[in-house]
């Protein structure tokens, strides 16, 4: 499709008035790898800003096959029922790696897909996750300014993805298998001090004893990590998302975070932090492709990473080198 920068009004007023046709084609604008179409993008976000911000932003993780399809699915279903329209967004930068996604691929979620309160938009492409997590934050402001007032961005813990997704809720949910201990030391590093809530799925059957026990070696570790709020306890909750159990807890789980962090001030503190964070990394992620693009500094990176490789230079005496070669006309 064709952008016209005067066309971003109408846009933006068919987004505001929840018309599915114009938030789709509002999300192709902002997706767009097109940079002619960037003032219209930055014109129409500018727009829709104002009518921004008014969901409950929830992060979802957890390995593959933990059930996040699964889980996603019955809490959206439980929230639609409930009046609420859902968004669900998705963070997936491994696509570029694997040459297939980890969300996307199988056909998920068919029930929530079907529900007019309820709009999934798969993880967009890009090479960068910085790249790929920007145009999901950008389209969550999309959603929100069309009506949705919750948003759950998925995404599968590969590398950064999880701390980055964590960057752009209000609140973080870590979905986890029922096992003991061994499964407890295999949680990434980080990953356990980024979540709101624990919550151990598939505790049904013949799994809900090790799922009980598997809960109770969470909280104790939990008890063991700094707490990022002095208002809030993470919790370590159980779950059977195929079977719709303990759905409607997680949701009470999240209103009541949500209720402890705005009388603290600390909701609207973290929204704040979060927009100057996510400026400076896009200032940083952008300075540095300049950077490593830069004819000059591609012209001295090779020889002068030898050197530093072959210590016949200081990684410090390089670095000065190569930032000179980029600041020079
Ligand atoms: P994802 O890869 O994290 O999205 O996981 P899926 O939602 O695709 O689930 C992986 C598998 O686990 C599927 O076969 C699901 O049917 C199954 N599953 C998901 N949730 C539960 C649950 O609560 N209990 C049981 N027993 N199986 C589940």
């Amino acid at each position: 499709p064709r952008f016209f920068l005067h066309k971003t009004h109408d846009l933006a007023e068919g987004v505001k008035q929840g018309q599915l046709r114009a938030l789709a084609k509002a999300i192709t604008l902002i997706e767009s790898h097109n940079t002619d179409h960037s003032p219209a993008a930055a014109a129409l976000l500018e727009e829709l800003l104002p009518a921004a911000g008014n969901a409950m932003r929830i992060g979802i993780s957890g390995v593959p096959g933990v059930g996040k399809s699964t889980f996603i699915e019955a809490f959206g279903l439980h929230l639609t029922r409930l009046g609420h329209k859902v968004a669900v967004l998705a963070v997936d930068p491994s696509s570029q790696i694997s040459g297939g996604s980890i969300l996307g691929d199988k056909t998920r979620m068919e029930e929530l897909a079907r529900d007019p309160n309820a709009f999934i938009r798969p993880s967009p492409a890009g090479s960068t996750l910085g790249g790929v997590a920007r145009k999901t934050r950008e389209t969550m402001l999309l959603c929100e300014a069309a009506g949705y007032d919750v948003v759950i961005v998925e995404t599968v813990g590969v590398g950064q993805s999880e701390i980055t997704v964590a960057s752009m809720v209000d609140f973080f949910l870590l979905l986890q298998l029922p096992g003991a201990g061994d499964e407890l030391q295999g949680i990434k590093k980080g990953v356990m001090e980024i979540a709101d809530a624990i919550l151990i799925n598939k505790a049904d059957g013949d799994n809900r004893p090790r799922a009980e026990l598997a809960r109770s070696q969470y909280v104790n570790a939990l008890h063991l990590i700094r707490a990022k709020s002095d208002h809030w306890q993470v919790p370590a909750l159980l779950c059977s998302a195929l079977h719709g159990e303990g759905i409607a807890e997680v949701w009470e789980t999240i209103r009541d975070f949500r209720r402890a962090m705005e009388e603290s001030g600390e909701f609207a503190e973290k929204r704040q932090r979060q927009a100057g964070d996510w400026m400076w990394t896009m200032v940083m992620d952008e300075l540095k492709q300049l950077f490593l693009h830069d004819p000059k500094v591609e012209a001295l990176l090779p020889r002068l990473q030898e050197a530093v490789d072959r210590g016949i230079t200081t990684p410090g005496i390089a670095a000065r080198r190569l930032l000179e070669a980029f600041r020079r006309p």
